[in-house]
């Protein structure tokens, strides 16, 4: 059986971008694939959180996990931070990845944002840490969404790197799935940027326990262009607000851009964003319901996540103490 690792960052409350692009994804892989699925709390840190909100949204985003259909009896869902083998092997490879490969990412550009001096270590070397979440358990496929694709041909590299330094076959190839119309949902308000729970303005997304009303507002005030929906793909080229609400709203219901557009062409945004806000709200509102129902027992999920976190181990610390010993690391006992 195939191994996946993926993890999501408990920096916020996941948004439909996530649901989307992964978490929605992760779910029919725990039928046929090993599937270990993190709260990375270490990688939230890389930039500033409160610590008492980054608690509660831990715990907030395994209730969502849950919520969305993760299964702790067909998956192992844990926090990153309970795992040491995460931090042992984000340092070995921190020494395996070359600085000039760490400047070509994109995502460090765009989160550092124009003073890049004043960023933290951590958000820089954060690819070196995403590639130990993965490899640490030798998983050989990674669900995520499109903006990780990068980070993933890294961790390739760092693989690649480290068995021909110590001449080893021992890390294998990552394989991204990058999966549906929607692998890179877009912010509301700028169809030129990605959809973010860390975005400071909430009108940018909808977050999954957005109540109806919410949703509904958000969208009717999503940005748009004066032009109605065009009838094919093709006249989307250009128009990158009306090209991610025709996305979302084939993706939310299980279908192709062209199907959505055969049946709203020519519709101005008015109507069509009234039939994408219901569409949302039916799908989205079972979701946000069993959060809530989840988020009045914290100890059921903490339980959930320790016993996640020993399965977890159980895989990882072998892979880990291996990797030293190849290194050249003395023995602990
Ligand atoms: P942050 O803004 O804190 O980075 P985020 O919304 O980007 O939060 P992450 O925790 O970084 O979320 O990523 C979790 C998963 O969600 C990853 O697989 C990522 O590729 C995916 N993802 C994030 N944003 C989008 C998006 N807009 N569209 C599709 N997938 C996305
Ligand atoms: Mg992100």
């Amino acid at each position: 059986m195939q191994r996946v690792f993926s993890g999501i960052q408990p920096s916020g409350v996941p948004t439909l971008g996530n649901y989307l692009g992964a978490i929605r994804n992760w779910v029919p892989l725990q039928e046929d694939h090993d599937c270990l699925f993190c709260v990375v709390d270490m990688h939230a840190i890389t930039v500033w959180q409160d610590p008492k909100l980054l608690a509660q949204q831990t715990r907030e985003m395994a209730a969502a996990l849950l919520a969305c259909g993760l299964d702790p009896r067909k998956c192992a869902l844990f926090v990153q931070s309970h795992v040491r083998a995460h931090a042992q092997l984000a340092w070995i490879f921190t020494c395996v990845a070359r600085i000039g490969w760490l400047n070509r990412m994109t995502q460090f550009k765009d989160k550092a944002g124009k003073d890049r001096e004043a960023a933290s270590a951590g958000l820089y070397v954060y690819p070196c840490l995403m590639a130990a979440d993965i490899l640490a358990y030798h998983a050989t496929r990674v669900p995520v969404g499109e903006d990780q694709k990068q980070h993933l041909e890294l961790a390739n590299d760092i693989a690649q790197k480290f068995n021909h330094d110590y001449g080893v076959d021992f890390f294998p190839q990552i394989e991204p799935l990058i999966q549906g119309v929607a692998a890179r949902v877009m912010s509301l308000r700028d169809g030129t940027r990605k959809m973010s729970k860390s975005d400071p303005s909430d009108q940018s997304r909808i977050n999954l326990t957005d109540d109806p009303d919410t949703i509904a507002l958000k969208i009717r005030r999503a940005k748009t262009d004066p032009l109605p929906l065009p009838e094919h793909v093709s006249g989307l080229e250009g128009r990158p607000e009306a090209r991610n609400l025709v996305g979302i709203l084939a993706a939310i219901t299980d279908t192709l851009p062209e199907n959505v557009l055969r049946e709203h062409g020519g519709k101005g945004f008015a109507q069509f964003k009234e039939v994408l806000a219901e569409a949302l709200i039916a799908h989205l509102s079972p979701i946000a319901a069993e959060i809530r129902r989840l988020l009045a027992d914290p100890h059921a999920i903490d339980a959930v996540l320790h016993a996640g976190a020993e399965r977890a181990r159980a895989i990882a610390d072998p892979i880990v103490a291996r990797t030293q010993e190849i290194v050249g690391f003395l023995p602990e006992r």
